[in-house]
């Protein structure tokens, strides 16, 4: 338990005032003192005669000298730390994940031995800035032979080195030996190059010389907390993070009596959330926002937003920090997009935007005014747009985790069709400005409470729409169709991406001798009317019109992943220094290929099948035979079915192999499913050996929280 949030905690049984003075100080004590940068790296820099600065670009890891006095600096201080051990952190390939596999490592201790055999404790500045490491058994997509085992990593100088318990993480990129992308971050920090390249070109020829740009998000992370003594006995949940059977409890989320309600102590969720905001303290991440979602025992984090990259690298340890602290609470984590049936599953809105190293937000119209003129804003939002309509195809793919099959266009997530919304304001403005017309001025409404004597509010004119998958919200556009699971380096690549070439397609075309107002013109009659709705997105004849429309609406998550190798996209990707051609089919073959069946979309299907195959044996039909159910014989049925289908698939490979396992888990487990839950619903609760959703979703969990916690 951290001594600081102990503090705070025992803090809130005293008077008022002195608590919150006392909470403020614990909170803020240690604050980014596990993180290597600013103030935390200052007096240890400072020691080898360099300064915090030093880290804000790559340039030390190009030299050998200054590579030296880092990571002399980075083991005083690990020292310090009481710190034994180093390793450098990779986003292995692949999307999404439940449960480990997200982050990559290999950890070294410190120390070397001297010529006598003394150990000694050790990091030179080529140890930190590279390492080569065997990754033969990652899935490679064909990238390399099984024999062609090497991997190269390298810093990323854009991502802090960090601290937990006995080992400094040094985020980092790894490729093969032929120097093709084996991670997901290589492709990410590509696609910030291209941004940032034609972001500054765009820039200048619009009258604004940046120094540099790149995009910055906030990721809201929603998760399941729930009791770990039930989630134990549930292997569906332990090995395939969601529930393949289970008949709805008596109560859901109908009485929207969970949404935003105070997270409880009793339940241990209060105690568990703070300390993992605590951890996340020391570490720098400022998570600042915590929530109950929709669903029970449904939470939501929220961090401060920032640089892409960093981002990233922060949500995959926080999702970590999440899974552990919860164990240590009597809770189980659950990351998984879906769950549980017949309630929300969980998201991670991806809040994106554009911002240039001086501060300005390109998506934000009166700072860009400012900094580049009236043409500026109309252009980069046209430019956007016309990215989404052109590439909405990868938008889709990269959002194609497993488990978002089961959200997407459920009505608690945006449909697999990719449109945007701007707000009929912005709509309405772009439209004018095609037309030669005039300046865009938010415009502002009064908001009174009805109530006497309070005060009106001045509040924007636009309102939220929660049912589009990709919203504009004012300074940033929240793409809301992500999974909670994913890690988001690849959704993040494709927004770059796709901006970099509208925004190098808009250059190109000034460059040639049009005006910015006339190629933002274009555009803007071009796409606006076709991918641009803000509507209801849930909506089926809405959905029905998008569709007639062309907006790209692909309802397979495994057709998406094949958007990988379509030739307007591998195109796309290697005229951005993304992705090469090889490693577009690379990236797509690791989705879907037999070999690496226990990884990925067909992975899950075969662990979520043999799940269902265990419970219904060990636990339904067992019941159903003592209860005298009518399903017994509808059951021995479906183990049949279904080890006839598992043994299909093992026998299938490439994309047909994909589509039979998605058959399998989205039509024949879900039949299946309707006949275990009927036998639940009538199976009387002595003779029911499965955890139920009730005991999942309402069972207080007062156990194994540490009594220290309640002053
Ligand atoms: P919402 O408003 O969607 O309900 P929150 O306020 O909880 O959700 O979270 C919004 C997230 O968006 C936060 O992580 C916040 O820091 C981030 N955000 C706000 N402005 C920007 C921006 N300009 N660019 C990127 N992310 C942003
Ligand atoms: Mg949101």
């Amino acid at each position: 338990m951290r001594a600081a949030l102990a503090k705070t905690l025992k803090a809130t049984a005293q008077p008022a005032l002195r608590a919150n003075a006392r909470a403020v100080s614990g909170l803020l004590e240690g604050y980014g003192d596990h993180v290597f940068k600013g103030a935390t790296a200052e007096p240890y820099l400072a020691k080898q005669g360099l300064s915090a600065a030093t880290l804000s670009n790559a340039e030390w890891t190009k030299d050998a000298a200054m590579a030296d006095k880092v990571a002399a600096a980075v083991l005083e201080w690990a020292t310090e730390n009481d710190a034994t051990t180093f390793t450098h952190a990779f986003q292995p390939q692949g999307a999404s994940g439940v449960r480990h596999g997200l982050v990559g490592m290999v950890q070294n201790a410190f120390f070397k031995f001297d010529n006598d055999g003394v150990p000694v404790w050790d990091l030179k500045g080529k140890d930190l800035i590279q390492g080569e490491t065997d990754g033969s058994s990652y899935p490679s997509g064909g990238l390399r032979g099984t024999h062609c085992a090497s991997g190269y990593v390298q810093v990323d100088s854009s991502s802090p080195i960090y601290l937990r318990g006995d080992t400094i993480f040094i985020p980092s990129c790894l490729v093969s030996f032929f120097g093709d992308a084996l991670d997901e971050k290589t492709p990410l920090l590509r696609s910030v190059d291209a941004l940032n390249r034609e972001g500054v070109r765009l820039l200048k020829l619009l009258g604004y010389e940046a120094t540099g740009l790149g995009s910055n998000i906030g990721l809201e992370q929603e998760i399941f907390l729930i009791p770990r003594d039930k989630y134990t006995e549930r292997q569906d949940l332990m090995l395939a993070g969601r529930t393949i059977m289970g008949a709805d409890a008596p109560r859901g989320q109908e009485m929207c009596d969970h949404y935003m309600a105070a997270p409880s102590h009793a339940t241990a969720a209060l105690a568990c959330m703070q300390e993992i905001q605590a951890q996340c303290f020391r570490l720098g991440i400022p998570l600042r926002t915590r929530h109950r979602e929709v669903a029970p025992n449904q939470y939501e984090f929220a961090p401060l937003f920032g640089t892409a990259t960093t981002q990233i690298d922060q949500n995959l340890v926080v999702m970590q920090i999440i899974e552990e602290t919860a164990a240590q609470y009597g809770l189980a984590a659950l990351l998984q997009e879906k769950p549980f049936n017949n309630i929300n599953g969980s998201g991670k809105h991806n809040n994106w935007s554009i911002g240039t190293h001086d501060g300005v937000n390109l998506l934000n119209i009166g700072q860009i005014t400012k900094a580049a003129g009236d043409d500026a804003f109309p252009t980069i939002m046209a430019a956007i747009v016309s990215a989404i309509d052109k590439h909405g195809d990868l938008m889709r793919m990269a959002i194609s985790s497993p488990g978002n099959d089961f959200r997407l266009g459920a009505c608690e997530a945006p449909p697999a069709i990719v449109s945007t919304y701007l707000g009929d304001d912005m709509t309405e403005y772009l439209t004018a400005y095609a037309k030669g017309g005039g300046k865009y001025e938010p415009k502002t409404k009064d908001l009174s409470m009805g109530v006497e004597g309070m005060r009106h509010m001045e509040i924007p004119a636009q309102d939220r729409n929660r049912t589009s998958p990709f919203p504009y919200g004012g300074h940033r556009f929240e793409f809301r169709a992500v999974g909670s699971a994913q890690n988001v380096s690849l959704v993040n690549t494709v927004l770059n991406t796709i901006t970099a070439n509208a925004f190098k397609e808009v250059a190109d075309r000034i460059e040639g001798g049009e005006t910015a107002q006339a190629v933002a013109a274009d555009l803007i009659n071009t796409h606006v009317p076709k991918v641009v709705f803000n509507g209801d997105n849930y909506d089926e004849a809405n959905q029905e019109m998008l569709t007639k429309r062309g907006v790209w609406r692909i309802d397979s998550g495994v057709d998406a992943i094949c958007r990988y190798s379509d030739p307007k996209n591998t195109a796309l990707f290697e005229a951005m220094g993304v992705l090469k051609p090889n490693e577009c089919a690379a990236r797509q073959a690791c989705l879907l290929r037999p070999e690496i069946l226990l990884d990925h979309y067909v992975g899950t299907v075969d662990i979520e099948a043999k799940c269902m195959v265990d419970m219904i044996n060990k636990h339904v039909l067992p019941s159903a035979k003592a209860a005298e159910l009518p399903q017994v014989a509808a059951l021995e049925a479906a183990l049949d079915t279904l080890g006839k289908a598992i043994e299909e698939i093992h026998a299938s490979s490439g994309k047909p192999q994909a589509d039979l396992a998605r058959t399998l888990r989205l039509e024949t487990m879900i039949d299946i499913r309707e006949v275990c839950d009927a036998a639940e619903g009538l199976c009387p609760a002595d003779l029911w050996t499965l955890p139920t959703y009730t005991d999942l979703l309402f069972l207080d969990q007062t156990t194994n929280v540490d009594k220290n916690y309640f002053p």
